[in-house]
């Protein structure tokens, strides 16, 4: 059996940058909160033991209200990890310890990471953690899981615990009752010699008391009460602490007797609420009053505090009159080096590398052989047109995700969601909304799952329904491919059109949604901004090494599986002959079933239709199926090619339906998931479908009353 770590702490203290240094994983990181909403387990061998780290979302306390509390509470009671890793933002001292001193009640082994030591330092902040220790009486290791530093003194320290706890099982020889004995002789034997064991703390945290002298006396009759009940037995203080609060599940989940029942209440009302302050604010008043003393007596700080660059920073950055403008500013930008000349220069040479010397090659050598004529066309016409036409925008896509991720990284995302709030209040979201928005960008799952750190079930639901307005990297080799046969002239200005585009629409969606189908109150928005951090490579590298690995994955399966599927049916009549002419294939006959639809808003012929509708697979499908219906060898003949069948305008008319029409289905069933309802994601694809139609509607109609086309 491995031991179990469980890494707690509050959002954003480090936890995932902790546990990816030490597994080897790549768990996504970013700096700001509600980035993990999952628990993820990763594996290490270490001193002999084999070691299970489970990385849980991030909590301010145990009571279990949000989503995440809920995960990682129920972790902690009801999986028993042998060990508990505290991490704790040093940098955050007093707020991160309100955690600690409810995980210290759970009477479970526990060691803390004091984690940001490296940040604390450029401050001139000190933390005697010696001194720290000895007040918390839990075991403190100062670390930075970025540097990587004092992280093999952690782990050095942790599994010693392990051996502890291993040792402790074989005399307990698996009895529960006799392993709780055990831990209670120890913890007596700690109060005895607890001078003498200076530097060898135990690995049960001593129950310290952190409130005064009539709330302990209280907690702790309730705990003689309540000590032996199941659902109690594994952490009584906890238990009692919880029932002293009134804590609504633990309540329910205790099978107290009657006389029980009489007794707790009889030892509650020796501590009387008032009007003004009931039981749960007295023990977070002492647990502070506690906290707010050990930091006082262990954080020493310089005479004068230091303006931190943050704070410098975020002057600008969240100025009243500039952030919004400064905010638009960036991402276009980001859009002009990606989409202007470097990105396009890169994706032009690749490009020309697969349709030309590539191809070539493969057909003149498969020709050479003898191959079968269609085996040729398959390899060529199919999989290198089809996977091949969107691999070229590969570059393009790993430098808007490298600039993103320096966005998210180094906490802009939290000023631009921070910033952002004001003028979404005003049509009822938050700027909370905004955060699996801006995720959206990248790649829709991801973004409709970080929904669940919203608290309030209908802000989610609103969020999920527009997140997918937001245009994800996928589509974005379609535009690529659009503007360079359209629009050569202004690439980023028209790239950065269509993202506007998808914002405005995101935001009018949720605001005619929040005042019909999810009619309700605003929700309050707190969200701390954390300091802005210097993006690390290693993060930089998780980023863009996933959605390479996702980019790569789908070419291996799903374009390759759409590209030999549309190839086929591209090639073939419905008799199963091969045709000439792509014209009289089952492909050109389903289209033209569909097309009649398109027609009002400029594309109504075969090609785009199927090009939609395998769009549905992938966004990028749409890319390789042009590819292969058009049959072009290279950019320039692909861009006269779809210059064949669109024009300018309907081109910008196929643009904006691709940007907000129905997502992948990868995405749908993330939908589906988050919503728990099969009405609600059918009334997303009905609305995304409808919303899409209606603008590329107004956008063709309009542009030709303007004489555009
Ligand atoms: P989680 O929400 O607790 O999982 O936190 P993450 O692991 O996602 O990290 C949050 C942010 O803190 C990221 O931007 C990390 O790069 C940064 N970070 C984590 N550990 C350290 C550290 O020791 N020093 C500094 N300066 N930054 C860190
Ligand atoms: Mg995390």
């Amino acid at each position: 059996m491995p031991f179990h770590i469980a890494l707690l702490g509050n959002p954003n203290c480090g936890k995932t940058t902790l546990f990816n240094a030490v597994t080897g994983a790549s768990q996504y990181v970013g700096n700001w909160p509600g980035v993990t909403v999952e628990k993820k387990e990763g594996r290490f061998r270490r001193g002999g033991l084999e070691v299970v780290m489970v990385d849980l979302p991030g909590i301010y306390s145990l009571s279990p209200y949000t989503p995440e509390e809920i995960v990682s509470r129920q972790y902690i009671t009801d999986e028993q990890p042998d060990l508990i890793v505290n991490i704790v933002d040093a940098t955050n001292l007093e707020r991160n310890l309100y955690l600690t001193t409810q995980l210290a009640e759970l009477g479970r082994p526990m060691i803390i990471a004091l984690n940001m030591i490296d940040m604390l330092e450029r401050r001139g902040v000190s933390v005697d953690t010696a001194a720290l220790e000895k007040e918390l009486g839990i075991p403190i290791c100062p670390i930075s899981a970025s540097k990587s530093t004092g992280v093999d003194q952690l782990l050095h320290r942790a599994i010693h615990m392990l051996h502890d706890i291993s040792h402790e099982e074989d005399v307990a020889g698996g009895e529960g009752q006799l392993k709780s004995r055990a831990a209670e002789l120890h913890r007596e034997l700690h109060h005895i010699h607890g001078d003498l064991h200076e530097n060898r703390l135990p690995y049960h945290p001593i129950v310290k008391t952190f409130y005064d002298w009539k709330i302990s006396a209280a907690v702790e009759a309730v705990e003689e009460v309540i000590r032996d009940l199941p659902g109690a037995g594994s952490a009584p203080r906890f238990a009692a602490v919880k029932l002293f609060e009134g804590d609504p599940i633990l309540t329910r989940g205790l099978p107290l007797s009657a006389e029980q029942r009489r007794l707790v209440e009889g030892i509650l009302a020796s501590v009387p609420e008032t009007p003004l302050v009931d039981r749960q604010m007295m023990i977070a008043d002492q647990r502070y009053r506690f906290i707010c003393g050990v930091c006082g007596r262990v954080v020493k700080k310089p005479r004068k505090p230091v303006v931190t660059l943050s704070e410098k920073i975020d002057r600008v950055l969240t100025h009243k009159a500039l952030a919004i403008p400064l905010f638009f500013v960036i991402m276009l930008v980001i859009f002009i080096i990606t989409f202007g000349p470097p990105g396009s220069w890169l994706t032009d040479t690749v490009s020309n590398f697969i349709s030309g010397s590539l191809t070539d090659g493969v057909r003149q050598g498969l020709t050479s052989v003898h191959t079968a004529q269609w085996a040729v066309s398959l390899l060529c016409d199919g999989i290198l047109g089809g996977v091949g036409s969107v691999l070229s925008f590969l570059p393009q896509i790993m430098i808007l995700f490298f600039f993103l991720s320096i966005l998210e990284d180094s906490g802009y995302m939290s000023r631009a969601a921070f910033i952002m709030d004001r003028p979404l209040r005003k049509i009822g979201l938050t700027g909370r909304s905004f955060v699996p928005m801006l995720m959206g960008f990248g790649c829709t799952v991801p973004a409709v799952m970080a929904t669940r750190t919203l608290e309030n079930e209908r802000d989610k639901r609103l969020t999920v329904l527009i997140t997918p307005f937001m245009s994800c990297s996928a589509k974005m080799p379609v535009y690529a491919l659009f503007i360079s046969a359209f629009f050569a002239k202004n690439k980023p200005l028209v790239i950065f059109s269509i993202y506007l585009l998808g914002i405005f629409v995101a935001i009018l969606a949720g605001f005619i949604l929040k005042r019909t189908a999810l009619k309700g109150e605003n929700a309050t928005f707190v969200m701390e901004l954390p300091p802005y951090r210097l993006p690390t490579l290693k993060g930089l590298c998780i980023h863009i090494w996933e959605r390479l690995k996702d980019f790569l994955s789908k070419a291996g399966t799903v374009l390759l599986a759409a590209s030999v599927i549309i190839w086929f049916l591209q090639s073939f009549n419905t008799s199963l002959e091969m045709v000439d002419d792509s014209s009289r294939s089952i492909l050109a006959a389903a289209g033209t079933a569909i097309a009649p639809v398109f027609v009002p808003l400029g594309f109504g012929f075969w090609q785009a239709s199927v090009a939609l509708v395998s769009g549905l697979a992938a966004k990028e499908t749409v890319v390789s199926t042009f590819g292969i219906l058009l049959g072009a060898a290279d950019e320039t003949a692909s861009a006269a090619a779809l210059n064949g069948v669109f024009t300018p305008l309907s081109a910008f008319s196929f643009l904006v339906f691709v940007l907000l029409y129905t997502p992948c289905f990868a995405a749908l069933s993330a939908i589906r998931r988050e919503m728990r309802s099969w009405k609600w994601t059918l009334f997303a694809i009905v609305m995304q479908l409808g919303v899409a139609w209606v603008c590329s509607f107004a956008v063709y109609q309009g542009g030709r009353l303007l004489g555009l086309g």
